[in-house]
């Protein structure tokens, strides 16, 4: 099996997966009880929320759990909306985030915010300009991907917090950071809230953060009981938090390093691939070299998809969450239909081999050159 899909999401690695087993065996109680059980418990939940804490140098009131990266863009984006909505009711997002970030703004469009799109410059960078012309006074929210699912281009958040609170310091600043955790440096401190999911890091799927700058006030869009957390109430799935902590902290090591090993698996297939003139890189100086975008425009990328399942090579052709879909972010950077309908994503991480990367060159090679002849597969 050749997997190059690690941005759809990642293996549990085993000393994840060994956190995740101890967890569930020796900690059964529920850390809101009072009882031995409950503070042994409890003592584990605040030590492996210590532990992310540290690593990104925030305070630990300021992570709130959640099932991953899609209830953290909810709680992030609803619960702005509703607290701030006396303030103004003007939103401003990319064109390069994430199917979860739009569903959300269609939801809270229906309700009466307004929803500005931030143009993006032909190498897929923010427009600061732009920004900075869609501030207003009524805007409460921006919400800037800090790397796109489908292409790896890369914002630069400081930059981005500086230009919003230039032009208006009371508006709140969200970055989905889910694909650029474990991959490049994140800054919580760019931000007021972020949003990322734990199996994109060698961790499970079914947990993830929000976090939450202390300085900033949202209103809860769940409602329970249990002491540990006032925003996403109920029992703290112990054994997956500690897990999450877990693949934070081993998703931190050698991050350089491990960038610039990848960097040479993407120049290896890029360099394979510039023989084929039907065949377009969407990469741009801002794209990260773990997510790779192509675009083949002499094949469905669905039947490539197939035709390589077969050899048991997997990859994705925008995103796990919009395919089949045309790419609306290689159509906000390229702006052409045909491209953004025949994308494939091959995403890389740093247990990628070099001897993987070989033969899904070769494979892809054959399999192309068998379907670009048949006339049924454009
Ligand atoms: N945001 C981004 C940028 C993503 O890549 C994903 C996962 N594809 C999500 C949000 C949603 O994450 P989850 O499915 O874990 O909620």
């Amino acid at each position: 099996m050749i997997y190059l899909d690690y941005s759809a999401t990642t293996p549990v690695s085993y000393e994840v997966f060994d956190t995740i087993s101890k967890v569930t065996k020796e900690f059964i109680g529920n850390a809101n009880s009072l009882h031995a059980l409950g503070l042994k418990s409890s003592n584990l939940l605040e030590s492996a929320t210590k532990q992310i804490a540290e690593i990104f140098n925030i305070n630990t009131s300021e992570i709130v759990y959640t099932s991953g990266a899609t209830e953290a863009n909810n709680m992030a984006l609803i619960g702005t909306a509703m607290a701030h909505h006396k303030k103004g009711k003007h939103i401003i997002v990319s064109k390069l985030e994430h199917p979860s970030i739009y569903a959300i703004c269609d939801y809270l469009k229906s309700i009466g915010f307004e929803i500005s799109y931030v143009n993006n410059d032909a190498d897929g960078l923010i427009d600061f300009d732009d920004l900075k012309r869609k501030i207003r006074d009524d805007t409460i929210l921006v919400s800037i991907c800090a790397v796109n699912s489908e292409t790896g281009i890369r914002q630069p958040l400081k930059i981005i917090r500086q230009i919003i609170k230039k032009e208006n310091v009371a508006t709140i600043f969200h970055s989905d950071v889910t694909q650029a955790m474990g991959k490049v440096p994140v800054n919580f401190h760019d931000v007021d809230l972020a949003s990322m999911s734990a199996h994109k890091i060698f961790g499970p799927k079914g947990i993830g953060f929000l976090y939450k700058s202390s300085m900033v006030k949202i209103t809860p869009i769940k409602y329970g009981s249990g002491k540990t957390n006032e925003l996403n109430p109920g029992t703290p799935p112990l054994p997956l938090i500690a897990a999450l902590s877990k693949a934070i902290r081993i998703s931190q090591t050698d991050l350089e390093k491990r960038e610039r090993f990848v960097n040479l698996l993407n120049e290896k297939i890029v360099a394979s691939l510039e023989k084929y003139p039907n065949i377009l890189i969407n990469k741009t100086k801002y794209s990260i070299p773990q997510i790779l975008n192509i675009s083949i425009m002499d094949v469905m990328p669905e039947v490539m998809l197939h035709a390589l399942d077969k050899y048991e090579v997997y990859l994705s052709t925008n995103t796990a969450c919009a395919s089949g879909e045309v790419s609306h972010s290689v159509m906000a950077i390229y702006n052409d239909l045909k491209r953004a309908k025949h994308t494939l994503r091959i995403s890389l991480s740093y247990v990628t081999t070099t001897e993987e990367v070989n033969k899904f060159i070769k494979i892809f090679g054959e399999v192309y050159d068998s379907l670009k002849s048949k006339k049924e597969v454009i």
